[in-house]
């Protein structure tokens, strides 16, 4: 069985629709794939329809916004995955409200310091870019950045500009890791702690607390990502272990927004999908 549990659409800042995606998969041969938008259920309906039009499994998830230590400058953003999640739960759906509602104010003042920067882009330059999308995200503005010729691509946006600690103030409202885990499970869902070690966070991400994560009910670690080294990935299979852990492994496909991660590209063991299947069963989460 090939499994992917990490994928996203327009319906965030990937570049294929939901129903595009899944026929994708599907025609690579993949059996299941998990839809992971960034903080928002919006493509999971068109997703789910199109899993069933060409028989693939599909597992509704999503990627939660989350920070790890005090809120202000020492605060690190950090990606919660949640899978099987009731999309009607109220916990979670007043907190993806407000989640949303920090993107949407937060890129107009993103705006303003790229201005200052002498790189001005007019508020429909960026909508345009986001037009399928429930909330506006870096990879638009990054997006609206190459269309005007100031970068060659995303990547380029995000090491020059965009990136965490880079020279823009990005400040906007996530709730933390942990409150993040204890919202997914309140839904009926099972978390995932995303990429942990991606881009520089192994320096900050320590056991002492994803022992605490581990403690509030997180499921598992994303090891096998296309950002960790074969290095990183044993010493987070080593930490799984101790704290009995599951592995997971997806591609963090965003279309042609993101080089480097082909859908499929890594995979979820068949026996840990069948564990949070399990889990997801018995807490009465959304399959
Ligand atoms: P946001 O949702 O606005 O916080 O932006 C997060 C998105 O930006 C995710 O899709 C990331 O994959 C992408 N991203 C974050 N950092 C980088 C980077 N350094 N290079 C390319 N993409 C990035
Ligand atoms: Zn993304
Ligand atoms: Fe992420
Ligand atoms: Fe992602």
């Amino acid at each position: 069985m090939w499994i992917d549990l990490h994928v996203h659409s327009t319906a965030s800042d990937g570049t294929d629709r939901p129903e595009r995606l899944v026929q994708s998969a599907q025609a690579l041969g993949l059996d299941v794939i998990a839809l992971t938008d960034h903080d928002s259920f919006a493509g999971l309906a068109e997703a789910g329809e199109a899993a069933v039009a060409v028989g693939l499994e599909f597992l509704p998830g999503l990627e939660l916004s989350a920070h790890w230590g005090p809120a202000g400058p020492d605060s690190h953003p950090v990606h919660i995955l949640g899978y099987g999640c009731r999309v009607d739960d109220p916990g979670l759906t007043a907190e993806l409200e407000r989640v949303r509602r920090g993107r949407q104010e937060r890129w107009p003042r993103l705006l303003a310091q790229l201005a200052g920067l002498g790189l001005p882009l007019d508020p429909a330059e960026v909508t345009a870019q986001a037009a399928a999308a429930d909330a506006i995200g870096r990879p638009h503005l990054a997006d609206a950045m190459v269309a005007r010729g100031y970068v060659a691509d995303r990547d380029q946006a995000f090491a020059r500009y965009l990136r965490d600690g880079g020279p823009l103030q990005d400040e906007r409202h996530t709730p933390s890791a942990a409150e993040a885990v204890d919202l997914i499970r309140a839904a009926g869902g099972c978390a995932v702690m995303a990429h942990p070690f991606a881009r520089g966070a192994e320096a900050w991400i320590g056991l002492d607390w994803l022992t605490e994560l581990a403690q509030r009910g997180l499921f598992g670690l994303e090891v096998d990502h296309v950002d960790h080294s074969p290095d990183q990935r044993r010493r987070l299979r080593r930490w799984a272990d101790r704290l009995g852990l599951a592995v997971t492994g997806s591609s963090d496909y965003h279309g042609r927004g993101k080089s480097g991660h082909p859908l499929g590209v890594e995979r979820t063991d068949p026996a840990v999908y069948a564990v949070l299947r399990q889990r997801l069963a018995e807490q009465k989460g959304r399959l």
